[in-house]
């Protein structure tokens, strides 16, 4: 079996990890993102992406979840597992409407002011 890259042989968990930026409280998605600000891992072979919180819940529980995995900080990119927690479609609406998104992906507050901040410094 030939991997098409030299770290393909990590573990996903492994690579999913390098990838976040620990803060005191958001853990930081710094990988891709979609359009609306939700971190995105590749798993790598034929699976495809997996939203990248999604994925934190995974590995720190070790199983899938049927249910959506939310956030109670509202930082679509943060991946801390202590910051998630399962609903269901119509939490997830509530969620959104609740937080003033619904069916927009307008981000605002403090905490995601600090989230581009931080990004900007990541990058530069
Ligand atoms: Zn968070």
């Amino acid at each position: 079996m030939s991997r098409p890259f030299g770290s393909g042989r990590k573990a996903p968990a492994e690579r999913f990890w390098a990838k976040v930026h620990k803060g005191e409280s958001c853990w930081l998605w710094t990988g891709a993102t979609n359009p609306a600000g939700y971190g995105m891992f590749s798993k790598g072979g034929r699976e495809g992406a997996i939203l990248a919180h999604r994925f934190a819940w995974i590995i720190t529980h070790g199983e899938e979840p049927a249910l959506h995995v939310l956030h109670k900080c509202d930082i679509p990119a943060c991946v801390n597992p202590l910051h998630l927690f399962l609903g269901t479609d119509l939490d997830n609406q509530r969620d959104a409407i609740a937080k003033g998104r619904h069916g927009t992906a307008i981000l605002q507050g403090p905490a995601y002011a600090q989230y581009l901040q931080l990004m900007q410094e990541l990058k530069s």
